[in-house]
């Protein structure tokens, strides 16, 4: 491990940052409720795409009271887009829990803020550094990769373990007058300057010092074991129509997408359609092939997930008579227009297919 004196490396970053820095709407404000709403958001996506999530929140949500009483679809709902949905139950969740447990106030401690749902080391370690300038390094893939850069830490930073190697690191370099700063500038220096694949160690003040420029290891730093590939799923859904209102279904725990709406389902294992199992299915759903007319998919919709790699086809069956009650609450289906479709929180996927097939045209 190269020595760069704690000292030495803050100042650089600091004086770097100043320079550098993006004005962000969460960098102006020490209120933890604004501050953990962006780290949660941006947990999910990059700044540019984050933002208008972030203006859509606390515009909708100003407070974290608010955020509590509001129904979950409509967060949902909000959220939409984002992907990894558990995140949002998360937060609404965590929201609740300060009003209910906290009096509405953001506990100001890092240990404290560990006890909420949802909020791990590093948005603890946000917000406790940004709003309360608690002296505790945040530790993101931008610190990784430029501690384990800067200071040639090749273990693999996938493994509990090397997070607190990373962990003790930070720690020792973080200035205890400026800790909120320095976190912000070790971050924005991974985004800007020391970015994954072409750094721009040309101009970059830390070069003299970075073990990895002068042993030629910046792509081999940080060492990452690879994830598993992700699991295939093929889903065919069966999109239920009659006189203009479709039959979707509220999606339960215990798979993706828990909470959202999508249409009935039938899963196969290699994405081979089973028509007789397809015939089957609706004719339990109380539809058939006979009682209606049937639109083929033009194409399928491919969907990307952390450990889930989806194809998606959608039957259109437009049925000559509505399902029963029976039928309805057997399948849990529910009948919806397109304009209360629009309001319900739905996967991405499904969005894409409603504005394909033209049944939602005000998006
Ligand atoms: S010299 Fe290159 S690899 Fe080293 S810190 Fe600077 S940008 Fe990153």
């Amino acid at each position: 491990m190269e020595t760069t004196s704690p000292a030495f490396f803050s100042g650089t970053l600091l004086s770097w940052y100043g320079r550098h820095k993006r004005s962000l709407p969460w960098r102006d404000t020490i209120n933890p409720y604004f501050i953990w709403l962006s780290e949660v958001i941006l947990q999910q996506t990059r700044v540019a795409q984050g933002l208008p999530y972030y203006l859509k929140f606390t515009e909708a949500y100003p407070t974290v009271q608010d955020l509590a009483s509001a129904p979950q679809d409509e967060v949902l709902r909000l959220w939409q887009g984002l992907g990894y949905y558990s995140r949002a139950r998360n937060m609404h969740h965590t929201a609740q829990q300060i009003v209910n447990e906290f009096g509405g106030k953001f506990p100001d401690k890092y240990a404290e803020l560990l006890q909420l749902k949802g909020v791990g080391s590093y948005t603890a370690a946000a917000i406790a550094s940004f709003a309360f300038k608690e002296q505790v390094a945040v530790l993101d893939g931008n610190v990784f990769r430029v501690l384990a850069r800067i200071f040639g830490v090749a273990d693999d930073i996938a493994s509990p373990a090397a997070r607190k190697v990373f962990q003790k690191l930070a720690d020792s370099l973080i200035p205890a007058d400026e800790p909120d700063t320095f976190n912000q500038a070790i971050m924005e220096f991974g985004a800007i300057q020391c970015t994954p694949v072409m750094p721009d160690c040309m101009f970059c003040p830390l070069q003299q010092s970075c073990f990895a420029f002068n042993h030629g290891m910046v792509q081999e730093l940080p060492v990452k074991s690879k994830a598993k590939a992700a699991r295939p799923r093929f889903f065919h859904y069966i999109v239920l129509e009659h006189e203009g209102r479709f039959y979707m279904r509220r999606r339960l725990e215990g798979d993706i997408w828990q909470g959202l709406y999508d249409f009935y389902l039938y899963e196969s294992m290699d994405g081979q359609l089973d028509e007789k199992q397809l015939l089957h299915d609706l004719q339990a759903a109380g539809a058939s092939i006979d009682t209606g007319t049937l639109i083929l998919p033009q194409k399928s919709y491919k969907h990307v997930l952390s450990h889930q790699k989806i194809t998606a086809w959608f039957y259109h069956l437009k049925l000559k008579l509505r399902l029963t009650e029976e039928v309805l609450q057997e399948a849990r289906l529910v009948a919806f227009t397109p304009q209360q479709i629009e309001e319900l929180p739905k996967p991405v996927l499904i969005n894409n297919y409603l504005k394909d097939a033209g049944i939602l045209v005000y998006l």
